[in-house]
């Protein structure tokens, strides 16, 4: 059967098929967890992307014994076919593409009614809900993993205020986290997202990339490697000698603005493209965002200075079209343009991100009870355990430390 014939479940079900080839490492983290049921008889309310990827984590969380329902955790980046794959394997899925946002936060609740043991979050939308509207939830939760940047800073922010009710686990801090899924998977997924929506030449263009953390420093990357001239512009003076020294030219976006004609943002935070800026904007200019929600490009300027908006160009592609007769193209309406016109990261690099998050579940699970409300880092050995086994699928050895050099890394006696 062609894949547009099938029903959507089917297509689901080879979407996750396909993924799970390359995730190596948590196909064996699913074995090991159906031997060892760390998980067994908890609940787990999670507020993910649900993509092909995401069910791969969730088939290891089930296999270890867990009950779990499943929010998205942005309005556009559902995979419908998956979802509907993964509510056939019996997990309780709340997502649809395309949802409005209070659908969006219906949806988050209705997972929260399955009465949590562990929460699972990209992005801090559940655990807020949780702390503001389902206060009668948090005495039964017993802790929770954190995928992203943002999600992680208001965890510590939560916890600053001692508002955080529980032990939550930064996953996104590893080692085997950050420096893969956003530098890698950022980088080339937004470029993939953004072609797919527009099927432009990067070739020659001149990109202006917001932000030169994890994610940027991805995308500034592969940008240069299609053959675009890239801008930098940042506001941590270590970040922009960064960026200088890497060869890229570093401006504020009141300059860049004239300059570029594709706009990237990823910085985590608000306003970055501002009314003043998308006034200087040269005709045809593309917007696109990669960072934490759809606040980075200011889309309501974006729709106060439109005389007339068009819709749906092409996928995920509005053209907003200002007084003067300039046409800016807004990808993705400002959300996540990788989720949203592309499928995410790529499954090789979720399976290093999901895999610290398995194994970061089973450790909280063991751990229950033992940790007062905060922030945690991932224990080290789970991100050398991750990265150790995405060698061995790869079938690349390394070498090991001998005795003498293990004694010298510790010595503090020997001089020149
Ligand atoms: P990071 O902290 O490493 O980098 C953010 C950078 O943005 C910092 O260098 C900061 O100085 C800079 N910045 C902040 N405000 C700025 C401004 N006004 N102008 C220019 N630069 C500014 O964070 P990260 O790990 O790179 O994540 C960035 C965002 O992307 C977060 O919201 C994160 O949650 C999200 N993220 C998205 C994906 C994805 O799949 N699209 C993947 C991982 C992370
Ligand atoms: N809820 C926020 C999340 C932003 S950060 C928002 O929608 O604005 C994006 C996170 O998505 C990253 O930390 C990354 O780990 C995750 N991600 C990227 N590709 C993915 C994929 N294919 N499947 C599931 N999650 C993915």
């Amino acid at each position: 059967m062609e894949t547009e014939d099938a029903p959507l479940t089917e297509v689901g079900e080879r979407r996750i098929e396909w993924a799970m080839r390359s995730m190596p490492v948590l196909r064996a983290i699913g074995a090991r967890f159906a031997d060892t049921r760390p998980l067994d008889g908890l609940k787990i309310a999670a507020c993910l992307h649900v993509t092909a990827e995401t069910a791969v984590l969730v088939g290891a969380l089930k296999a270890g014994g867990a009950e779990i329902a499943l929010a998205a955790s942005n309005p556009l980046s559902t995979q419908n076919d998956v979802a509907a794959a993964l509510g056939g394997y019996g997990v309780e899925v709340h997502a649809r593409a395309g949802v409005d946002i209070e659908t969006y936060y219906r949806h988050i609740h209705r997972a929260l009614d399955i009465g949590p043991d562990l929460v699972l979050d990209d992005g801090c939308d559940l655990v807020n809900i949780l702390h503001t509207e389902r206060v009668e939830l948090l005495d039964a939760v017993t802790g929770g993993c954190e995928e992203t940047t943002t999600g992680v800073i208001r965890l510590r922010q939560m916890t600053a205020e001692q508002a955080l009710r529980f032990p939550m686990v930064a996953v996104n801090d590893t080692r085997t986290k950050r420096m893969f899924d956003n530098r890698y998977g950022t980088g080339q997924s937004t470029l993939d997202g953004i072609v797919r929506a527009t099927n432009m030449l990067l070739a020659g263009r001149t990109v202006v990339v917001a932000g030169f953390g994890f994610c940027g420093r991805g995308v500034a990357e592969r940008a240069r490697g299609q053959g675009a001239r890239v801008i930098v512009t940042e506001i941590d003076p270590v970040k922009a000698v960064d960026a200088a020294l890497q060869g890229y030219e570093v401006l504020p976006m009141a300059d860049a603005a004239r300059a570029g004609e594709l706009f990237i943002t990823v910085t985590g935070n608000r306003d970055v493209i501002r009314g003043e800026h998308l006034a200087e904007m040269r005709d045809g200019a593309v917007l696109a965002n990669a960072g934490h929600f759809d606040v980075e490009i200011d889309v309501r300027a974006l729709e106060g200075m439109a005389q007339e908006v068009n819709f749906g160009v092409r996928p995920y592609t509005d053209e907003y079209v200002l007084a003067d007769g300039r046409r800016l193209l807004l990808l993705a309406e400002g959300r996540l343009v990788n989720l949203t016109a592309a499928e995410g990261h790529p499954a090789a690099v979720m399976d290093m991100s999901f895999s610290a998050h398995a194994l970061a579940v089973a450790w909280l699970a063991e751990e229950r009870g033992r940790l007062a409300p905060g922030v945690y880092e991932v224990p080290a050995e789970i991100d050398t355990e991750v990265a150790r086994l995405k060698l061995e699928a790869a079938g690349i050895a390394i070498d090991e430390l001998t005795a003498g050099q293990a004694d010298y890394l510790r010595s503090w006696r020997a001089g020149s």
